[in-house]
Order: structure tokens, then C-alpha cells, then sequence
């Protein structure tokens, strides 16, 4: 696969500054980033391009490296094979939208911000209409209180590391060039512990089972999301959590079939019912209503309930309910039933050609011509 050109994707010129990067990145990543256009490919693939290129170029050494050997020059030493590594990527979202979205830290501190978790929310149809409140049950790693995080055991500090010095980070010669390593020693975190905390083993989190109470608003519908800000995986040494998706999925209901905003229904009615014309009862999501049927109603024709629909999430006028009029042909007849219809169908026979079956009668005709029309 070849890559486009780091400077060309963040569209700058090759001798601008780091500052010029990060805004360039900020743009782009503003308008590509994932949670502004959900469920849409390209923008993902923009987006991951987009850092790719800002994960390089915005570190001197690399983009040092890129400068000299292109693509080749940055391929070792990425981290995963991808070019897209989790931790980096938290790494930049932390500090390019810190000042956006709020996320704490600041500066060039070794924390991470903590993953963004998903959970599956399954609703009924009536609760994403109406909206309401589910506890969910979400394992997660959260601060250990024996050493507030800091994984040495109370009374003990953790030391900084040695090998590098606190920064995390070691200096490799690689080739022609010197890449920048995550420390062996302290697996980047810029510290050692020699009393590790009893409780977490030195790590500064626990894994725990954390209750939520999610506020769900009405007119949900499968594939919204709904953002938890900061109930994700807890950051490391310090960083602010990730946060907590509550992906929506609507279930199938037994009546309603949901459209946007509009719902579905059939409704079976006799053709007696049809012929006629008639009142019927259809239900809504807020009880029954009263469903006028004109005579000489025909199968699959749709009434529209104003209003009777779903309110958006997002605002707007409610969606209507259209129930589909389904003729059901009669089943189970008695002697008498079955002799009163033949009765009738001779009274039907006897009348004007089509003048009570329309639409059969020039199906019958058109049939006709078609075969008059054919030359055996
Ligand atoms: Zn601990
Ligand atoms: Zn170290």
C-alpha cells in the first residue's frame, strides 16, 4: 500500500514548525474525528491518516528521519505494525484536545489518558421512545486506594528510574538514525517501586465492577451513542480517564416497526370491514386510538396518524404512526358462510363488467391483449 506524503496529508509546507503541525493535525482531526461522523469509513480512514502523519512529524527525531528517508525512514519503531498504536494516539488526543474537550494534564507529563470504554445497551422500543434511566454494571480499572495510584505502598515513595532518568523514554541508535524507545526498566512510566502496593501489586489500579445510572433521553434509536465523559479505564500515573460510550441498540418490538422517527403497523381488518367501511381500534405507544376506515378501503393502503410517531433525540416535530390496512381472507367457514359468499360472487357476476372489481377485471383485459398480441 503506498503512503501519501506525511506534509501533503496534513497539507503543509515541509518547512513549517511544530506549531504549524499541530494546528494543521487539530483541523483536520476536528473535522474527521470519529465521534463527529460516526458510522462513516473515509472520515475513519482520514482520521487515522491524519494522526499517522502528526505522530511523526510532530516528534523532531522522526520527522528528522522521515525528512531524510521518506515512509522507510519511520517504519521501525512505530509502534505496531499498523502505525496506529493505542497509547500513542492517547498520548496525542490528550494533548491536542485537552484545551477542547477539557481533559486535565497539560504539559509534557509521562501520564496517559485512560481508554475510552463501549458498553451494549439494549432497549425496548417504548423505553427509547420514551426515555429513562438504566443501571449498568461496567468492569473497569479504577485508582487503587491503598496508594491513591501511585502503586508504592503507603509510607514508601516510588524512586525515579534510573535508566532513564524519569523521562520514560530511551534513546536507541537504530541504523543511521536514534529512535525513541519506551524504557525497558520502568515500561515508560518513569518510575520504580521498590515496596509495591499489596493491594494492586504496584500497578495503581484495580479491577472493579463500577455501577452506573444512565440517563437514556427519548427518541433514542439503534446506533445512537451516548457519552459518558470521564467513566472509562482510569489514566495512568495521574492522566484523566477515558470515557464510557453507551452504544444504544433497539430491540425488535411485536407491533411497532420503527423508521426514524416514524413507526409502522398493520393492521388485519375483514374485507366486509374494507367493503364497508368501519371503526377500528389501533394501538399507539401511548394506548389505543380510534382508526377511521372509509368504505371500499383496498389491501396495503396506509394511514397516517400525525404526531402519533416518535419525538427525534435531537430535537424536531414528532414523527406519525402509518398503519398498513391488511385484507385477511377468511378462513374456518361454516356451510352457510361458504354458501352466502357464492351468493354474493353471483351477485358480483351479474353486474357490470368491473363495475365491482375494477381492478380485476382490467388485469383480466390486460391479460387478454397480451396473449392476442402474441404470434405462435
Ligand atoms: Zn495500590
Ligand atoms: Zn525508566
Amino acid at each position: 500500500m503506498s503512503k501519501r506524503d506525511y506534509y501533503e496529508v496534513l497539507g503543509v509546507a515541509r518547512t513549517v514548525d511544530e506549531k504549524e503541525i499541530k494546528k494543521a493535525y487539530r483541523r483536520l482531526a476536528m473535522k474527521y474525528h470519529p465521534d463527529r461522523n460516526p458510522d462513516d469509513a473515509s472520515a475513519e480512514e482520514k482520521f487515522k491518516e491524519a494522526t499517522e502523519a502528526y505522530e511523526v512529524l510532530s516528534d523532531q527525531q522522526r520527522r528528522a528521519a522521515y525528512d531524510q528517508f521518506g515512509h522507510a525512514g519511520v517504519e521501525q519503531g512505530a509502534g505496531g505494525a499498523g502505525g496506529f498504536g493505542g497509547g500513542s494516539f492517547s498520548d496525542i488526543f490528550g494533548d491536542v484536545f485537552g484545551d477542547i474537550f477539557g481533559g486535565g494534564g497539560g504539559g509534557r507529563s509521562r501520564s496517559t489518558r485512560g481508554s475510552d470504554l463501549r458498553y451494549n445497551l439494549e432497549l425496548d422500543l417504548e423505553s427509547a421512545v420514551r426515555g429513562t434511566t438504566v443501571k449498568i454494571r461496567v468492569p473497569t480499572h479504577v485508582r487503587c486506594e491503598g496508594c491513591e495510584g501511585s502503586g508504592a505502598e503507603k509510607g514508601t515513595q516510588a524512586e525515579t528510574c534510573g535508566t532513564c532518568r524519569g523521562s520514560g523514554q530511551i534513546r536507541m541508535q537504530q541504523g543511521f538514525f536514534s529512535v525513541q524507545q519506551t524504557c525497558p526498566h520502568c515500561r515508560g512510566r518513569g518510575k520504580t517501586i521498590k515496596n509495591p502496593c499489596k493491594k494492586c501489586h504496584g500497578v495503581g489500579v484495580v479491577e472493579e465492577d463500577k455501577t452506573l445510572s444512565v440517563k437514556v433521553p427519548a427518541g433514542v434509536d439503534t446506533g445512537d451513542r451516548i457519552r459518558l465523559a470521564g467513566e472509562g479505564e482510569v489514566g495512568v500515573n495521574g492522566g484523566p480517564s477515558g470515557d464510557l460510550y453507551v452504544q444504544v441498540s433497539v430491540k425488535e418490538h411485536p407491533i411497532f416497526v420503527r423508521d426514524g422517527k416514524n413507526l409502522y403497523c398493520d393492521v388485519p381488518i375483514t374485507f366486509v370491514d374494507a367493503a364497508l367501511g368501519g371503526e377500528m381500534e389501533v394501538p399507539t405507544l401511548d394506548g389505543r386510538v380510534k382508526l377511521k376506515i372509509p368504505a371500499e378501503t383496498q389491501t396495503g393502503k396506509l394511514f397516517r396518524l400525525r404526531g402519533k410517531g416518535v419525538v427525534p433525540v435531537r430535537g424536531g416535530a414528532p414523527g406519525d404512526l402509518l398503519c398498513r390496512v391488511i385484507i385477511e381472507t377468511p378462513i374456518n367457514l361454516t356451510k352457510r358462510q361458504k354458501d352466502l359468499l357464492k351468493e354474493f360472487q353471483e351477485t358480483l357476476d351479474s353486474g357490470k363488467s368491473g363495475e365491482h372489481a375494477p381492478k380485476k377485471h382490467s388485469w383480466f383485459e390486460g391479460v387478454k391483449s397480451f396473449f392476442d398480441d402474441m404470434k405462435f
